[in-house]
This record gives C-alpha cells, structure tokens and sequence, in this order.
C-alpha cells in the first residue's frame, strides 16, 4: 500500500519510505491511501478473540501487502506483550487501562511496534545503522528509548532538558545503555525540539546519516494506537453486546485520537469519540468555532497533553476532507484546568474508589459532561497515577504505591553526555558517538 503526504506536494511512497523518513519531503504528514474495512466475520467473532489475536487481524489490513504474514505477526506480538483490560468505573462508564507496559504509559504501543517494524526493513535492507533523534519533555523519551532497547540496527539519542524533567521520568531513558543515548542538553524543552529539526533540515548530516524521528507524526507509532481500540470494544460487548459506545481520548498530539477514528472507518461499531483537553484546548476550540488558532502551549498538571499546535491537526483535517462538519459529527470536546482535574482525582477515589491519573481524569470528565442517555462511555487512561505521584497523593491524601517496574528503573546508574545548546557541537556528537 501507497501513502501520501498530507500537504499533496511530494509522491506517495511506500510503507518502508514512510517509516524510515518520517516526515514527507514537503513537510507534510503520511496517510495510507485506502482504509480498509474489516469483514463481518471479524466483527461476530471478536470478542472471542485476544489481543494479540485482534492486533494481528488489524495490522494485516494496514500492512499486510509490505511486510511477510509471519513477520507481522511476530511484531505485533512482541510489541503487545502486556495487558490492556477494561474496567468498570461506575453504572455506565468504563476505563481501558492503556498504562501496563513497560514505561506505565500508552505510548509504549507504538514506540514498541514502530521499533520492531523501522528494525524489519533496516535488516530487509541491510542499510546502515539508523539512528533515531527523539525531543522530549519526559514521556516520550521514555517510551521510545524503552521500546527501541536492544533492538538490532537502529541507535536512539534522546535529548532533553537538563533538570526539567522529573527524576522518575529521567531514570526511564538515562539508565538503560545499549544503544540508547542520552543527551542531556543546557536549555529547555523548545531547544531540544530545534536542534532535532535543524537536524533532519541539515543536507550534508542526512547525506551521512541515516536518521528518523520517532514521535506520533510516525506511521509505524501513530497506527498500531488503533489496535486497542478493536480490543476495548470487543471487551465491552462481553458485557453489552448492543451499547452505544463513545470513547474519550486525552488528547495533546492528537495521535491516539486519529487512531480510533481509523479503527472506526474499518467498521468498528463506535458512536462518536469525545477529546479531553487541559487548558491547551486549540482543537476543542477548532470543533466550536471551525477556527484553528495554534499558540505556545501552557503548563499543566495534565503535561503530557500540554500541547499548543498539534501534530496529527492535519491527519484530522485530511481524514474528513477538510469538512468542519462532518468532523464535528464524529467529535466533540471539552477542557478542563487544574483545578477540576484535581478535584476529579479527589472525588472519584472517594466515590467510586477507583485512582485516576491526571490525563485520564480529563478523559473521564469530558463522558461525565458529553456522555447522553442510552450510551455506554469508554475512557482511555493513558498513564499509570504513580507516574504522577505527587499530585495524586496531594489530591486524595493518600500514598500511591509504586509499581516493582517503575521502581526498577530508579535502581540503574544514570548515563548522559552533557550538551550545550548548540547546533554543531550536536552534529558533532551524533557523527562521533556510534
Ligand atoms: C502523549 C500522551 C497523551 C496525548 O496523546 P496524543 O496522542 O499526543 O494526543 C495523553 N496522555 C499521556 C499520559 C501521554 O503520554
């Protein structure tokens, strides 16, 4: 299958060019061309189906042309090797716990599964090593570095911020070795990010270097996010064959959300999705007003989803051909400030007993405020609350017990090279440390 870009000035390439370069030549995001839906064979057996089972059906619609059966299948294997269950919140709310793999956050998904195929097609070709450039403000650099661990042909730099990154994030992508480095820049957030893109905009350095991005702007990491999506539903027909599903996204980037609206072109049997927004609410304010106006982000306790200009806007846009109604068919949105998201902690662990963290807390708002009557509300809770320790246990007064995992990575010795925040003597290091 051809996947084009989404600004329509470059030529369709294949799946293999899509995941090693990223990025369309004319700075536009990939698309597959056609979405296939899945047969209603799929559909009458699927909740009798795993995961894994399901995963692997969905991944043969999308990439069953390029990549051999076998090989697929062990992919999706490999990179979904934990669970993602469905639980009862209350009456007619559920959650999908998206926070059990290795880092305690969704986005272990796809940074698994893009390592697993960007490796396939580095070996298929026997090309040099990759290495894969990733900015982060916290988790994103961990999920990356700990799904890309040990995998053959590709080295990872992760760049961040020196001291602003909280000590359990860093542990995750400072102590682990291999080939994950870490870099660890004098500046902010915003710096990383441009001595990335001076990176990839740098002729001579892509001339010598074969080099990728890995966040959600990636195929290989944006469409396995759907998979889970086919598993959510087929968990909560066990229980309600007919319901009326709506589905809650915590959104910054927009990634998971396009997703599921995938999933949903291939027939799943979904109502509409709700996008959760903290006070960065461009795309809540693009539903409402049908303009887009992205702006410096703002900090949050929600901070994964601090995000002014998202990335996959465009996939949205593209996804509907620009048809502002038509998008506001499928999706609508709320946000929410601090303040609300640590009252919702607080209260729905005293009333129901069950502990959000504070993106799922917006998720779990915005069914609370849009969910109608003869619904049945999914949100997705995309990161572990002990991710977010000190804040939970400031809202409910209660310790959060850390997971052995989590723990494990505050174990390892940290690593990093310091960088100044300077183009060259960043180009330099990515040509010397290998
Ligand atoms: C990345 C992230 C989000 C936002 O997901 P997008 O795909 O960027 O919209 C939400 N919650 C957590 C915990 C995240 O890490």
């Amino acid at each position: 299958m051809l996947y084009y870009s989404t600004q329509k000035q470059s030529s369709s390439v294949s799946l293999k060019e899509a995941v090693v370069k990223g990025l369309a030549p004319d700075r536009g995001l990939y698309m597959p061309e056609t979405i296939r839906q899945l047969p209603a064979s799929f559909y009458n057996e699927i909740t009798g189906m795993s995961l894994t089972t399901i995963a692997q059906t969905v991944a043969r619609t999308y990439f069953g042309e390029d990549i051999p059966k076998r090989e697929l299948d062990a992919i999706v294997a490999d990179s979904l090797n934990f669970e993602i269950p469905l639980r009862q919140v209350e009456d007619n709310i559920w959650v999908l716990e998206l926070f059990h793999g290795p880092t305690y956050a969704f986005k272990d998904v796809g940074a698994r599964f893009m390592a697993r195929m960007l490796s396939h097609f580095v070996k298929q070709e026997q090309r040099q090593e990759v290495k894969v450039l990733v900015a982060t403000s916290g988790d994103t650099g961990s999920a990356v570095a700990n799904g890309f661990l040990g995998v053959e042909g590709i080295r990872v730099y992760v760049l961040y911020p020196s001291g602003k990154v909280s000590d359990i994030q860093e542990a995750q992508f400072t102590t682990l070795g291999q080939n994950i480095l870490a870099l660890e820049v004098d500046g902010t957030f915003d710096d990383c990010q441009a001595l990335v893109k001076n990176a990839f905009m740098d002729e001579e350095l892509n001339h010598r270097l074969s080099l990728t991005s890995a966040n959600s702007i990636n195929v290989a990491r944006f469409l396995p996010q759907s998979f889970y999506y086919f598993h959510a539903r087929a968990q909560l027909m066990r229980h309600h064959p007919a319901a009326r599903a709506v589905i809650s996204v915590p959104s910054g980037n927009l990634g998971n959300l396009t997703a599921g609206l995938f999933a949903k072109k291939m027939g799943l049997p979904v109502e509409r999705f709700i996008a959760a927004n903290n006070r960065n609410d461009v795309f809540r304010e693009y539903l409402t007003t049908g303009n887009y106006s992205p702006r410096p982000s703002v900090q949050t306790i929600a901070n994964a989803m601090d995000v002014g200009a998202p990335s996959n806007f465009d996939r949205i846009l593209d996804f509907y051909g620009h048809d502002h109604r038509a998008i506001t068919n499928d999706i609508t949105a709320y946000r929410y400030n601090d303040e609300e998201i640590r009252t919702t902690i607080r209260e729905t662990k005293q009333r129901t007993g069950y502990l959000l963290d504070p993106h799922g807390a917006c998720g779990y708002m915005a069914l609370k405020d849009g969910l109608q009557p003869g619904e049945t509300g999914i949100f997705l809770a995309t990161a572990h609350p002990a991710k977010f320790k000190a804040t939970v246990e400031e809202c409910t007064g209660n310790t959060v017990a850390i997971p052995d995992g989590l723990a494990a990575f505050m174990q390892g010795k940290k690593e990093t090279i310091e960088l100044p925040n300077d183009f060259s003597l960043f180009k330099k290091a990515l040509s010397s440390l290998s």
